[in-house]
C-alpha cells in the first residue's frame, strides 16, 4: 500500500555536524571510568588492518571502521536519559509512563540480544510524568527532515531548562525524547522520528553538550495488530544513529538491504544488525571476524549471526574503502522474519553517505519475488542468502564465495551447526 511504503522509509538522519575533535568520546559523562575506551571498543588485530575500510572524503555518517569519535559508546553500561514531552497544543494523554512502556523493556532487550550481552542499555526516567514544553508544538516548526537549526535547538534548550532542576545530564550517555504521539502527523503519513548524533554544537546541559539525542514521534503502527510487539523498533533504529550507524534505506526505500538490518527497515517483524555493524559496534571479538586480504582459498565455518559464539563475519576488502561481507543469517535471536536461512553477501562502501546506499545486499535469486509475505518486510531480498551448493562470483575482482555445506558443529547437522564457506581470492 502506498501509505505503508512511504512510512517504511523510516526516519531521516539529520546531522548538523559530523566528526568532533573537541567533544572527546561524545559521552554525556566526562571523567567516567572509561579510560582507554573510545566511542567503540573495536576488537581487531594487525591482520584486520586491510578490512578497516575508510572513506577518502568526509561523509556525514560512514560505514568506515573504526567509527569516528563524537558518538555514544556502544559497549558496556550505557545510561539512556528518557524524557516524555508534551505541548499545550498536543497535551499528553494518560500516564507518561505508558508512553515509556511502548519502548521498554523491549529496546533494552533488543540491544542485549543483538550485542550478545555486550551492551547493557539502561533507560532511566528521572521525570516519570509529561514534561511540558513552554511553546506549542506548532511554534517549533518541526517537520520531516527539519534541520537542527532553529527548531530543534530551541526544543533542546527548552527541554533542558525544564528538566534541569530534576536531572543531572552528566549522569547519562544519550538522550531519548519520547514525544506525545498526538504531536505531529501519523507515522503512516510522515515519519518525523529523527536523531541528532555527534553534535558538539548542541545546547549544553550541566556543562556538556546534548550531542546524541533521539526523538520519537507518533506510533509506527501499520494496523496489522503487531504494534505491541513491534512498535518499539523505531527506537533501536534511532539509537543506532547515536552509536554512529548510517541509514541503509535509500530514497527508493529498503531495496538495497531489505530486512537484513534495522537501519534499513524498522517497521514490522523484528530484525537484527548486519555482522558489519556488530563488528563496528564492538560486539564481535577479533577472532570472530576473518579478514581475507591475500590470494588463496580458505574455508570458514560461520555460525548463525543472531546467536552468540563462533565465527560471524568474513570480510574481503576490495580497496581501502569498499569490500564484501559474508555472514550466516537464520531465524533466531532478533531475526524473526528470516524465511530462507543462508549466507548473506553484501558490499560495504565507507565513502557512501547515510541514506545514499552505503550497503548493498546481493540477491541470490533476482526477480524471484522473495519468500516472505510478512508485512513491512522487503519481499524481493528476503530470499537473498546463498545456500549450500551455490556460489557468488565477482570476476572483476577475482573473488569467489562458495557455500560448501552445513558445518560440523555440536548440532552435527542443520543450520545451528553453521555453514562452511570456501573463499577464493585470485
Ligand atoms: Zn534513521
Amino acid at each position: 500500500m502506498p501509505r505503508r511504503r512511504l512510512a517504511a522509509l523510516a526516519c531521516v538522519t539529520a546531522l548538523t555536524f559530523t566528526v568532533s575533535t573537541s567533544a572527546g568520546t561524545g559521552r554525556l559523562t566526562p571523567g567516567a571510568s572509561t579510560a582507554g575506551a573510545g566511542p567503540v571498543a573495536l576488537s581487531h588485530t594487525s591482520a584486520h588492518g586491510p578490512c578497516m575500510i575508510r572513506g577518502a572524503r568526509e561523509v556525514q555518517m560512514s560505514e568506515g571502521i573504526p567509527t569516528s569519535t563524537g558518538y555514544t559508546r556502544s559497549t558496556g553500561t550505557v545510561r539512556a536519559l528518557t524524557l516524555m514531552i508534551d505541548f499545550s497544543d498536543a497535551p499528553g494523554e494518560g500516564d507518561a509512563r505508558d508512553r515509556f512502556r511502548e519502548f521498554f523493556p523491549q529496546t533494552r532487550e533488543w540491544f542485549r540480544t543483538s550485542s550478545y550481552g555486550r551492551l547493557d542499555y539502561r533507560p532511566e526516567t528521572p521525570i516519570p510524568s509529561w514534561l511540558r514544553m513552554p511553546k506549542s508544538f506548532r511554534a517549533y516548526g518541526i517537520g520531516r527532515g527539519a534541520p537542527f537549526e532553529p527548531g530543534y535547538r530551541a526544543l533542546v534548550q527548552d527541554l533542558v531548562a525544564a528538566a534541569d532542576p530534576k536531572v543531572d545530564f552528566r549522569a547519562y550517555d544519550l538522550l531519548n525524547v519520547l514525544v506525545t504521539p498526538n504531536a505531529g502527523p501519523s507515522a503512516l503519513d510522515t515519519v518525523l522520528s529523527v536523531t541528532f548524533a555527534g553534535n558538539p554544537e548542541a545546547p549544553r546541559a550541566d556543562g556538556i553538550p546534548v550531542a546524541n539525542a533521539s526523538f520519537v514521534y507518533s506510533r509506527q503502527d501499520d494496523g496489522s495488530g503487531s504494534y505491541d510487539r513491534t512498535g518499539y523498533r523505531v527506537l533501536p533504529h534511532e539509537n543506532g544513529h547515536v552509536f554512529g550507524l548510517p541509514d541503509l534505506y535509500t530514497a527508493e526505500g529498503g531495496g538495497a538491504v531489505g530486512h537484513w538490518d534495522i537501519m534499513s527497515e524498522d517497521w514490522g517483524a523484528n530484525n537484527d544488525f548486519l555482522g558489519w555493524h556488530k563488528w563496528k559496534l564492538g560486539w564481535l571479538d577479533a577472532a570472530q571476524v576473518h579478514c581475507v586480504a591475500s590470494p588463496g582459498t580458505t574455508e570458514y565455518t560461520l555460525t548463525p549471526l543472531p546467536l552468540a559464539g563462533g565465527s560471524k563475519l568474513v570480510f574481503l576488502p576490495l580497496d581501502g574503502r569498499t569490500g564484501y561481507a559474508v555472514e550466516l543469517r537464520t531465524r533466531a535471536g532478533n531475526d524473526e522474519a528470516v524465511c530462507r536461512p543462508g549466507i548473506l553477501i553484501y558490499k560495504v562502501d565507507a565513502e557512501v553517505d547515510t541514506g545514499m546506499g552505503p550497503v548493498t545486499v546481493y540477491d541470490s535469486r533476482r526477480d524471484s519475488g522473495g519468500c516472505t509475505r510478512t508485512p513491512n518486510v522487503h519481499a524481493e531480498l528476503s530470499d537473498a542468502p546463498f545456500t549450500p551448493g551455490e556460489t557468488f562470483r565477482d570476476a572483476g575482482s577475482g573473488i569467489t564465495i562458495e557455500v560448501a555445506g552445513v558445518g560440523a558443529g555440536a548440532a552435527g547437522a542443520g543450520v545451528e551447526g553453521g555453514y562452511r564457506v570456501r573463499v577464493t581470492r585470485e
